[in-house]
């Protein structure tokens, strides 16, 4: 089998399951596990903030960030397919009272600087008032760019705004950005957060981790953050025993995603090479994008359901949304590559594609 629907899929190696067997233990909540204080101290220290805190998942650390900074009735701007706007359950406004700024994106997965400052609200009574930009790297799988990222930084100070990042997927920004010109990934992450207030960053995508998710910033944010946390029942007890599988997957995991980044590719230029030939897909098969570890493909409607069925049934699990472009239907079929897919299961996938037939 072979399970593209998500980098989330991954199961802990052996390594990372013995890491998690000796960690020593403590009760979490009274802050003496020393397993999550060693993970937040060598996260935040990582990517040169001053404190950090462990949390169940990465829709928690980004509502806890949100929370932290707006009080209710502030506005955040965020883009309109950012995960914390559109995937979380609306969570900003239902749990947080913070009123969601949408803005279009992009091409290339930004929000344009000028749409950012056009959505700020003067301080006048109708509105709501604008406290936070909100960021998503990579988004899509797209890397926003670090010159860029830098620039959002610099316009949230010019306007007295807080920034957060939602970084579930930052270090494969990061790798992807090192990968080009040679640098150090580390340095990369470091660089893509530098300004901004607070970040949050998956351990259960790309990394490896079965679990949790960190949230970083000042200690003073983190200190409002752990208050937070424990108000919407991410408090943990003995929660070293997660943490040890994200410390493990914080010092071996980052720079081999630079793996699942070649791997993507070579999964996009196999499609594109069959669906050049292929009797079925010629003409139906159409590459959107392929970056880091993320490649989505458009797909006729007539042809990608009877196709999708075909590769459940060979053990490749996809996931798909439907999508209309020019009046025509589609499913925008994902591929998600990750820590257990090998460039074997890759080929083993194109060829299952190559012999699909109705
Ligand atoms: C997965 C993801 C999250 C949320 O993480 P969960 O741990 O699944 O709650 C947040 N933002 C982005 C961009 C993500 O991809």
């Amino acid at each position: 089998m072979t399970d593209f629907r998500s980098d989330t899929v991954t199961q802990p190696s052996e390594a990372m399951k013995a890491a998690m067997l000796a960690a020593p233990l403590g009760d979490d909540v009274f802050q003496d596990d020393p397993t999550v204080n060693e993970l937040q101290r060598y996260a935040a220290e990582l990517l040169g903030f001053e404190a950090a805190l462990f949390a169940p998942s990465g829709t928690q650390t980004n509502l806890i960030a949100l929370m932290a900074h707006c009080q209710r009735g502030d506005e955040a701007i965020v883009g309109q397919q950012w995960h914390t706007y559109r995937w979380e359950g609306g969570g900003m406004a239902v749990l947080g009272s913070i009123q969601p700024q949408p803005i279009e994106h992009q091409p290339d997965g930004t929000l344009a600087l000028e749409h950012i400052r056009a959505a700020v609200k003067p301080d006048d009574p109708h509105f709501a008032r604008t406290k936070l930009i909100v960021m998503e790297n990579t988004t899509g799988g797209k890397v926003l760019p670090l010159a860029y990222m830098n620039s959002v930084a610099a316009l949230t100070k010019e306007l007295g705004l807080k920034c957060h990042i939602d970084g579930a997927r930052l270090m494969n920004a990061a790798v992807a950005l090192a990968t080009e010109d040679g640098s150090d990934p580390i340095q990369k992450a470091r660089e893509l957060c530098a300004g901004f207030d607070s970040v949050s960053l998956c351990l259960s995508k790309g990394l490896g981790a079965p679990v949790g998710s960190l949230l970083l910033g000042s200690h003073a944010f983190i200190q409002q953050a752990r208050r937070l946390r424990k108000m919407l029942g991410g408090g943990m007890r003995q929660a070293g025993v997660l943490a040890a599988a994200g410390l493990y997957a914080l010092q071996h995991n980052i720079q081999r995603l630079a793996e699942d980044h070649q791997h993507a590719q070579q999964l996009a230029d196999g499609l594109q090479h069959i669906a050049a030939e292929h009797p079925l897909l010629k003409g139906k098969l159409e590459l959107v994008s392929v970056h880091t570890n993320i490649l989505f493909t458009d797909i006729a409607v007539e042809v990608a359901e009877p196709l999708l069925a075909y590769l459940s049934e060979q053990g490749i699990k996809l996931t798909s949304s439907n999508y209309n472009k020019a009046d025509q239907y589609y499913k925008r079929v994902r591929w998600v590559t990750h820590l257990d897919i090998k460039a074997t299961d890759i080929q083993g996938a194109l060829d299952v594609v190559q012999k699909f037939r109705l």
